[in-house]
């Protein structure tokens, strides 16, 4: 495996914190922590872990609403829980809540890696090339190509942000403002008028070459990628 597993610890007693990222650098993980929940939710929004070693007691929150939250958001990295509680009814809320495992306090680092490693071989690998079809149109996330028909389109870097939205909600219509909020940064300056700048360039490229028009406009609302008669999947 030539990738760094990325561990991030949230735990607040700095003996256990300690011996933790002590152990896990020495078997060669990549060790982040947290001694809040707040910054805890931070680190894990804004850097990807592979596993994240969530203790139930912090300071300024639960680890229990922690895990809910990042379920929430969407994390697929397990979640492993350090609880001093050892109860039926807490175990069952952690998995309730979207936890993997847990360890009880006072746990071997043994058997916590050895519990890592197991969650670790459950996540199922990304797929190499991401991509998305619909219907004759297909887009990839990996090498930013889109293809009709087999058809190469290029696309400029807005208009394939763009066209990688309406792919994701394909079918149904997303407004400008959305278009906008996903495709230009936050520190980029952008008016919901260039959106149709765009969305008129990715239709002479994407419709006007072929025989139907899959970018349509919903008055009021924005746009949309009819799919009439085809099915959105990520193969
Ligand atoms: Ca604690």
């Amino acid at each position: 495996m030539n990738h760094v597993t990325r561990i991030l610890v949230i735990e607040d007693e700095p003996g256990i914190a300690l011996a933790l990222y002590k152990a896990l650098r020495e078997a060669a993980y990549h060790v982040d922590t947290a001694k809040t929940g707040t910054s805890g939710l931070r680190k894990a929004a804004a850097k990807k872990f592979d596993i994240i070693l969530l203790d139930l007691g912090l300071p300024d929150m639960s680890g229990l609403t922690i895990c809910r939250q990042l379920r929430d958001e969407g994390l697929k990295a397990p979640i492993i829980i350090l609880t001093a509680e050892s109860s039926v009814r807490t175990k069952v809320s952690l998995f309730d809540a979207g936890a993997n495992d847990y360890v009880t306090k006072p746990f071997s680092v043994e058997e916590l890696q050895a519990r890592i490693r197991a969650c670790l071989r459950q996540v199922p690998k990304e797929p190499l090339q991401p991509r998305l079809v619909v219907g004759e149109l297909t887009l990839n996330s990996a090498n930013r190509t889109v293809e009709r028909g087999g058809l190469a389109i290029p696309l400029r870097r807005k208009e394939f942000s763009i066209l990688e939205y309406m792919m994701q909600h394909a079918g149904t219509a997303v407004t400008r403002a959305s278009l906008l909020q996903y495709a230009w940064d936050s520190n980029e300056e952008g008016w919901t008028n260039t959106i149709d700048v765009h969305i008129k360039h990715l239709r002479d490229k994407v419709d006007r070459p072929f025989a139907i028009n899959l970018i349509k406009t919903v008055h009021g609302v924005g746009y949309k990628l009819d799919v009439s008669n085809t099915v959105a999947k990520i193969p």
